[in-house]
């Protein structure tokens, strides 16, 4: 009997420990600090075409007649909520990032995939705005179960192109980085209409995209909202820009960051990146955006690394800035 309790008090006590631990690691974020400098500045008055940033995945790309947006995530949950409770939309946070953004109207709203931190606020954003919804069978579920008429949404599937305006926007098959809520080979869906509240492993992957968005007579970006790859999937594409989600980038194997730059960046011969879905979600953005907390990535290796590699291959490694229009450039 004594033994018995001496194992479940040293069972409380690992469990506990645990527990801390991960409470302490959810907290710990590296400083954006040192990078402050690698912060695109704001578009100069009469900037034709500028993009705006609002966390995460979520951009917005505007010629000043029509705008696009890929995800729209706004509602930004805590860790808490996240990783014990049913999450939704915040209708007030998603109002607060839209007013940020000083949208006047917006054409389509694209989620990357259908994970929650892309694809959760997009039907709303689409209800708001008038936006036509964009997305494979799992992201068009969420829309459904978000209560968005089947007028407000399309279906795409690889290799479609769909054109608003000026903006001509490549839907290109992509990949997931391998994190706790992907295995990087994209077999989970949303089979039924998701109604919110819902657990935050509910908002299935789907289809991950890499979207080429082309503006007519001008420059080509890419979104890679993922920092996972389709081994040969982008040879032949070009880009002027890729916007490279860095997301869990930090927590992957040696080798794996340079194979990710010469299969999207080099791939496409752009000379900017400017990265994304490197900021922790789970913080609101009513405070500045602080790097992906410890326990879900490393930050300072995925940017030790980047910046050599960048510079090596002579192309400008940038971050955006938060809400305020930037020339995307280079
Ligand atoms: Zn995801």
């Amino acid at each position: 009997m004594k033994t018995f309790k001496r194992i479940a008090v040293l069972l409380a006590l690992l469990l506990a420990a645990g527990v801390a631990y991960i409470a302490i690691q959810s907290q710990r974020r590296p400083p954006l600090g040192p990078h402050a400098g690698l912060v695109l500045p704001p578009a100069p008055a009469g900037t034709t075409v500028t993009v705006k940033f609002a966390g995460v995945c979520t951009l917005v790309f505007d010629d000043g007649e029509t705008a696009v947006m890929t995800d729209g995530f706004f509602s930004r949950p805590g860790f808490a909520k996240v990783a014990l409770s049913k999450i939704a939309p915040d209708e007030r946070a998603v109002d607060a990032g839209l007013a940020a953004l000083k949208l006047r109207k917006l054409a389509a709203v694209i989620p990357v995939h259908g994970h929650y931190d892309h694809a959760m606020d997009a039907p709303l954003v689409a209800r708001k705005t008038g936006a036509l919804l964009l997305g494979d069978e799992s992201v068009l579920n969420v829309a459904r179960g978000a209560g968005l008429p089947e007028s407000a949404m399309r279906k795409v599937a690889p290799g479609d192109t769909q054109t608003f305006g000026a903006w001509t926007i490549t839907f290109i098959a992509g990949r997931h980085a391998p994190t706790p809520f992907s295995d990087g080979r994209g077999g989970e869906h949303t089979l039924q209409p998701l109604k919110p509240p819902a657990r935050a492993t509910d908002w299935r992957e789907g289809q991950t995209w890499s979207l080429l968005v082309q503006h007519r007579g001008g420059r080509s970006y890419l979104v890679q909202g993922s920092a996972g790859f389709v081994e040969g999937a982008l040879r032949g594409r070009r880009a002027d820009v890729v916007f490279l989600g860095v997301g869990a980038l930090g927590k992957q194997p040696a080798g794996y960051r340079a194979q990710l730059w010469r299969e999207v960046v080099d791939a496409v011969g752009a000379r900017r990146v400017v990265l994304v879905h490197w900021d922790d979600f789970t913080l609101g953005l009513d405070q500045p955006l602080q790097p992906m907390p410890a326990l879900a990535d490393d930050f300072e290796a995925t940017m030790a690394e980047l910046i050599t590699i960048a510079a090596a291959g002579r192309q400008d490694l940038r971050l955006p800035p938060l809400f305020t229009p930037f020339d995307p450039g280079p």
